[in-house]
């Protein structure tokens, strides 16, 4: 038999059981038809064979980013939102600059969106912790084209004074549950920041939705980025019909249909799993879930391989930096945080969760639970392990997204019964400067314990949470084996940092196995799929600190190229 591609003089990193370096591939359909030395792949070049030769270049399996909004990632960045992140600007000032530009374009009353700030990197914010954004900062600029500027986390919304008028909310508009419309502390005047959806909702529910073409160019937008950074596999964390009101819809279920088509035109350059949200982010209950999954036909015919769904999402509480993570112990200046589900109590809530993580359980979902705070992850850990108990046939590999905060003791247990945790290491290093204020610099340096949770046996997977940090597994691998804060490079936990085999493995073999894909997937083996990165620089020799700025060169898909930084990869 012979190959349509043999790729050659390569340092294949295949990421097998043994992390074993080979030299060449050989593809055909699609397929990895043999994976050893030059010699070994030889005898499969035929007439018609492409062959690639990669000079030495390393290449690795496909590198799958496990949770992130793609949509969302592709909707919030030109042209059709102002790029607010901490590459981009470094001030409030710079903000309005960028706003009092986009207002000479704009059509009159014309929603202007951004996205990305984080008054971390924001150096009116720096000089004076007290300083936060406010909708005075931006009024003058814009008096009659409403302003949303979310925040990079997606969990605070600024917005101006029009947008305010048009929403119509105002002083006496109460706090939402789960939610805190900012005031002036004196005169009690919104100051325009709206923290967590609920709170966003109020506002989000005067913009317009995105049109379906509009979702359409997002989600090919974010697939191209992502091509171009070797990632073949994602994960789109949240879409469903809970998220059809928010964010522009870019949540919703149109950007499911829009996935569809993509699908069946054969138009897809990466392999999506599509985790399902069915009630309203940050207010999601029980009631939700049997409406949605009772209502809600996911079930099609289509090839797992490249669509999949049969997963859920949950949202259990909020992130630390609003301190609405679910604490065991106080933060710095009080408040423990909540889960952000219906109930009156923190024991009404807990009662919550349990009942929704055992309904999808037993209804044979895969679950994907977010929580952050250390107290949120036991209850969720304590929901799954309940839910297996009860049904121990169901295997779903449920996990644990983020668990910033997650203890050695539920480490353990998520490890014993083998439930995922999914971490983003490029957003330990952006936050970790901002951490310690808000926790304390223990739990700060504990935050995202890498070490403790391979330790203990847990399935850990990485990932971007794109658009919280842009899809650069690169600097991902950076941040989990340095662990030093972007920007003032310092070390946060020590003690927590893991190997770049370890954190390759995260980004590559246990994605796919979040994705129940690991036979397939995940790794450059005989009888996988041929998905590939390779890559400009040797990724496991190269200076720590110079990994996230290691070019990718190319990108293939199902053995086709999806990516080529040269554009002449076969001449
Ligand atoms: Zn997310």
């Amino acid at each position: 038999m012979k190959a349509d591609t043999v790729i050659m003089n390569g340092k294949v990193i295949t990421v097998d059981e043994n992390f074993s370096i080979k030299e060449a591939i050989a593809v055909k359909d699609g397929w990895i038809l043999s994976v050893g030395s030059n010699e070994d792949v030889k005898r499969f070049i035929g007439k018609h064979t492409n062959l690639l030769d990669l000079k030495g270049k390393p290449i690795l399996p496909g590198v799958n980013d496990s949770h992130g909004h793609a949509a969302l990632f592709g909707g919030t960045r030109p042209p059709l939102a102002l790029d607010l992140s901490y590459q981009a600007v470094k001030s409030i000032k710079d903000i309005a600059a960028s706003l009092a530009t986009k207002v000479k374009t704009a059509r009159p009353g014309e929603w202007i969106r951004g996205f990305g700030w984080d008054p971390a990197f924001l150096e009116e914010c720096q000089i004076d912790t007290r300083r936060y954004p406010t909708r005075w900062d931006i009024d003058a600029l814009s008096p009659s084209n409403p302003v949303m500027f979310n925040d990079f986390s997606g969990h605070t919304l600024w917005v101006n004074s029009k947008a305010l008028e048009l929403s119509g909310v105002s002083k006496e508009t109460p706090d939402p549950p789960g939610g805190i419309i900012v005031r002036d502390p004196e005169t009690g005047d919104l100051t325009g920041i709206f923290k967590e959806p609920s709170a966003q909702g109020l506002v989000m529910k005067a913009v317009p939705l995105l049109t379906k073409e509009e979702k359409m160019a997002a989600i090919c937008s974010a697939m191209q980025v992502m091509n171009s950074n070797g990632i073949t596999s994602y994960t789109e964390a949240a879409l469903g019909p809970g998220g059809n009101q928010f964010l522009g819809g870019l949540f919703g279920e149109e950007c499911i249909d829009v996935y569809r088509d993509l699908y069946h035109e054969r138009k897809l350059t990466a392999r999506v799993s599509i985790l399902l949200l069915f009630g309203q982010y940050g207010g999601l209950s029980l009631k939700d879930l049997r409406d949605g999954v009772e209502r809600y036909d996911w079930t099609a015919d289509l090839d797992p391989r490249w669509l999949r769904f049969g997963g859920i999402k949950i949202f259990a509480d909020g992130v630390p930096i609003s301190k609405t993570s679910w604490m065991w112990q106080e933060y710095l200046g009080g408040g423990f945080g909540s889960l952000t589900l219906p109930g009156a109590t923190d024991e009404e809530r807990y009662h919550h969760l349990k009942e929704m993580i055992l309904y999808c359980h037993r209804k044979g979902f895969q679950l994907g639970v977010h929580a952050t705070g250390d107290r949120a992850i036991s209850a969720t850990i304590d929901g799954f392990v309940e839910a297996i108990r009860d049904s121990p046939r169901i295997r779903r590999r449920h996990y644990i997204i983020h668990g910033d905060f997650i203890s050695r003791g539920d480490a353990e247990r998520a490890a014993l019964h083998q439930i995922g945790v999914n971490m983003q290491p490029f957003i330990q290093s952006q936050i970790a400067g901002a951490e310690p204020l808000i926790v304390g610099e223990e739990r700060a340096a504990y935050e995202w314990p890498f070490r403790t949770v391979l330790d203990a046996g847990v399935p850990l997977t990485f990932s971007s949470d794109m658009p919280v940090t842009y899809p650069n597994w690169r600097q991902g691998v950076q941040s989990a084996i340095s662990r030093e804060a972007i920007g003032s490079g310092k070390v946060s936990g020590p003690e927590e940092r893991i190997t770049r085999e370890e954190a390759i493995r995260a980004y590559t073999i246990q994605g796919a196995w979040q994705d129940r894909m690991e036979q397939l997937k995940g790794s450059i083996e005989r009888g996988k799929l041929a998905d590939f990165c390779v890559l400009g620089e040797d990724l496991l020799t190269v200076e720590p600190r110079e990994i996230k700025d290691i070019p990718v060169v190319m990108t293939l898909v199902d053995g086709k190229i999806v990516y080529d930084a040269s554009g002449d990869a076969f001449k």
